[in-house]
């Protein structure tokens, strides 16, 4: 991957140390990142400064931004080329990179295909379990 301070002055960002060290949590994570998982890695910045710059991130086009079903949070996670899917647990909303795509582009008539998004929703270990014993 280019490093961090290239790539914000690709986009025209000034690389500034609170944007590098967002940037640097969502390189180093193995999944997406809430702004508060992100806030907890950060230091010195305020719940709404780490906001701020993930979203100005975001209208970049260097990090992208997922909606989860059944959860109002935002996850953001770095773009670096290559499209990724996700398992998601329905019970405590952990979301994992699968390594494989599943998904065929189709041909479609009139239509030229660029990518596709999908996620895989289930329950993760854990949360099967306790799934599990409630019901007994
Ligand atoms: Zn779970
Ligand atoms: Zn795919």
């Amino acid at each position: 991957m280019e490093d961090i301070n290239s790539i914000l002055s690709k986009v025209g960002l000034k690389c500034t140390k609170q944007r590098i060290s967002v940037m640097q949590v969502l390189s180093d994570a193995d999944a997406p990142l809430t702004v508060e998982n992100i806030y907890d890695k950060v230091d010195g910045m305020s719940l709404s400064t780490v906001y701020r710059i993930a979203e100005k991130l975001c209208e970049k086009g260097i990090v992208s931004k997922h909606t989860i079903q059944d959860s109002d949070k935002f996850y953001y996670e770095l773009i670096n080329g290559e499209h990724r899917h996700y398992a998601i647990c329905l019970g405590c909303k952990e979301m994992r990179y699968v390594d494989i795509c599943p998904v065929h582009s189709p041909h479609i008539d009139n239509f030229t295909v660029t990518g596709h998004k999908l996620e895989i929703y289930g329950y993760c270990d854990k949360c099967q379990k306790k799934l599990n014993t409630k019901g007994r």
